[in-house]
């Protein structure tokens, strides 16, 4: 592996990481962390990684004409409020997701089809930290790591392939050997398969492991860091079967972000999880295979990038026009059709990412 690039397979595209380190200062906001876009790129991840008891929120992404793509915009005398910045996140161009920020941020450029990538000199990140004390969001202060992932590819890509690494600890009776003949397992890839097709991408290699230390029931996705850290493989997403999901056998999975954190096993929240102990994988096991397909889609397709086609929380609808906000979408909120497919700018989101190779282009 070269400096300051990444291994990649096979493909159309292929990966540029770019690192950069910066200081949080008193107000908790890094200074200006700068990168050169290229000409080819065609998604962008941007992560902030530092201690796992501050919250980070990546704002301040501007192109080199001083456009804002992703906020929020530094303001004076910061934030003393996370949700004060979700709000301003969720009004940016490339807006993010209210969610867990403990120890890592990130986002995926562009997210919706109004942000444009502008190639050239002059792109700037800025890192802001939390600290939760005394009932206050008290601004952070100390190192943090910026990595930058640039997706490169000849053109807008058209179809894609994911490849998956599967852990499990015995949860649901599946061990590495036990899910090789699960017909439960086999339903699910099945399904999976099916779903992802219809955006053209295509489910690659798919690895089997045993990680006898993971937890079985996660009570937060922090929990999962060390498994997260034990993924061997340097491309495509881990899946972590648990016996429970954030403390509740009502939930199905859980994406460790939105986006996750790209091609970067062992960066905290780097995976997804999804119980053996739905209630539908338990009652009806051949319907089960394809239930635990349909959640993983949905869990998978957060993780590439995607929001709820609604979220009740916030009132606010995803950032696609394309999009109903329906069970036959896989990104309803709830109870997701068995039928389920993605929209084209759905699809165009996802085969953005950079855990995505590029396979076919426009
Ligand atoms: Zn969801």
């Amino acid at each position: 592996m070269a400096p300051g690039r990444l291994e990649a397979r096979p493909a159309l595209s292929s990966l540029q990481l770019v690192q950069r380190s910066g200081t949080l200062g008193a107000d908790g906001k890094s200074e200006p962390l700068a990168f050169v876009l290229p000409p080819d790129a065609v998604g962008v991840v941007v992560q902030a990684r530092g201690d796992p008891k501050v919250s980070y929120v990546i704002s301040d992404v501007t192109d080199g004409t001083q456009q804002l793509v992703h906020g929020p915009a530094a303001k004076k005398g910061g934030f003393t409020d996370a949700f004060e910045v979700d709000r301003e996140e969720r009004q940016s161009p490339n807006r993010a997701e209210l969610g867990e920020r403990a120890g890592s941020a990130s986002v995926l450029l562009p997210n919706n089809p109004k942000v444009q990538l502008r190639p050239g000199k002059g792109w700037q990140v800025r890192v802001q930290g939390f600290r939760y004390e005394g009932g206050k969001y008290l601004p952070a202060n100390g190192p943090v790591k910026l990595d930058v992932i640039i997706k490169r590819a000849p053109k807008a890509p058209t179809a894609g392939r994911l490849n998956l690494h599967l852990f499990f600890n015995g949860s649901g009776g599946y061990t590495r050997a036990t899910a090789r003949d699960s017909k439960v397992i086999a339903n699910m890839l099945a399904k999976l398969s099916e779903t992802y097709k219809k955006a053209g991408i295509e489910i690659g290699q798919v690895t089997f492991d045993d990680l006898p230390s993971m937890p079985s029931a996660p009570k937060s996705v922090a929990e999962m860091e060390q498994s997260f850290a034990a993924n061997p493989y340097p491309d495509g997403v881990g899946v972590y079967f648990t016996d429970q999901v954030l403390g509740s056998r009502l939930i199905a999975g859980a994406a460790g972000g939105l986006p996750g954190p790209a091609v970067a096993p062992g960066v905290p929240r780097s995976g997804v999880l999804i119980s053996t102990s739905d209630v539908r994988v338990n009652h009806e096991p051949q319907a089960g295979g394809a239930a635990l397909g349909t959640t993983l889609s949905h869990e998978l397709a957060h993780y590439l990038g995607l929001f709820h086609t609604r979220d009740d929380f916030m009132n606010m609808d995803d950032p696609l026009p394309d999009t109903q906000d329906a069970p036959d979408n896989v990104m309803f909120r709830t109870d997701v059709g068995a039928d389920a497919a993605f929209s084209p700018q759905q699809a165009a989101v996802l085969l953005r990412h950079p855990s995505v190779a590029v396979t076919a282009v426009a």
